[in-house]
């Protein structure tokens, strides 16, 4: 640092201050990459572990700035949270999914569900249900083929208004995954209150599979629970064969992961899914 105050704290550590610029500078330019078309979506492919086929697609969105350069949704969702921005990027991102989905609906791949993210903000603006309504009417798309992924952390934050909100959404026809799921505050009574449709095993209890006996008790432990609850489960991050074979093992049918496919622009999707589609 350069400065310091009596107390000893740092005041202008050069690093921080570049911490504190860029923060700046992302909030700032956040606010406009809506309106000026700076956001894309990828689609990671979702695969039925037996077949090796697609049964959907997760939407993740992309930030790319004509300065910034390609910002990853790590750095900036945090931000787009924190500033209230996450409303009008959350939109776009539900929009655009299914306006893409219906694309692909419309050139014969009926079975495809696409999966968009809510993060906890989102999840609490109060309208969230007429914009997803909105959203599918637009789009021409059906509600069955529309999944939505939240965290745990998100429903926790109020699990009476969570209930009501994936009511709502369970009475359209659209589908609720638990995101990450093991890893947040795992409170197994509000599961049952809810009407969910997957859990989503987090990559972290996946990585380490092959090997450790602890990831997979909590793997099996959650295809259990998945089992008497009556839901699908999807586990994410599946990287290599090993990882595939350990959960077909398991009894988990459903993932995505580098394995099969990274998050892909349109085109990319398109061509993955006319290569691994059953007649
Ligand atoms: P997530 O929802 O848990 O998404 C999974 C992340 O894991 C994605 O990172 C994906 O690219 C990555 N991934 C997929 N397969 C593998 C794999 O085999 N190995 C590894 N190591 N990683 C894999 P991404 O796209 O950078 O997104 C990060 C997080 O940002 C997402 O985590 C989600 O929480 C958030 N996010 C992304 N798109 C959106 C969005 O449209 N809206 C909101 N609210 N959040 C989003
Ligand atoms: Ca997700
Ligand atoms: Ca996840
Ligand atoms: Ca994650």
């Amino acid at each position: 640092g350069r400065a310091r105050a009596d107390a000893g704290v740092t005041l202008f550590d050069p690093e921080m201050e570049e911490a504190v610029g860029r923060r700046h500078v992302l909030e700032r330019e956040l606010r406009h990459a809506v309106e000026r078309e700076e956001l894309r979506l990828l689609y990671q492919p979702k695969i039925d572990l037996g077949t090796g086929c697609v049964i959907g697609m997760e939407a993740l969105v992309r930030w790319q700035h004509p300065e910034l350069g390609l910002v990853s949704p790590a750095q900036f969702i945090p931000v787009a949270e924190e500033t209230g921005v996450i409303v009008a990027i959350g939109d776009w991102v539900l929009r655009e999914a299914c306006r893409q989905a219906r694309v692909w609906h419309d050139a014969g791949h009926k079975e495809l569900v696409v999966a968009v993210n809510v993060s906890g903000r989102q999840f609490r603006v109060h309208d969230l249900t007429d914009r997803i309504r909105a959203a599918l009417a637009d789009a021409g798309l059906p509600p069955q083929a529309l999944e939505v992924e939240i965290t745990e952390t998100a429903v926790m934050g109020d699990v009476s208004d969570a209930v009501r909100m994936l009511n709502e959404w369970h009475d359209m026809g659209v589908s609720v995954a638990i995101d990450d799921f093991g890893t947040g505050y795992s409170s197994l009574g509000y599961l049952r209150q809810l009407p969910l449709t997957t859990l989503k095993i987090d990559q972290s209890f996946v990585r380490d599979l092959p090997e450790g006996d602890t990831d997979r008790a909590v793997a099996r432990t959650i295809l259990q629970l998945a089992e008497v609850l009556d839901l699908k489960v999807v586990a994410e991050g599946i990287e290599t064969p090993a990882h595939v074979d350990v959960l077909k093992g398991l009894g988990c049918h459903l993932g995505q992961g580098y394995h099969y496919a990274r998050p892909l622009p349109p085109a990319d999707f398109l061509a993955f899914l006319e290569a691994h589609t059953v007649e």
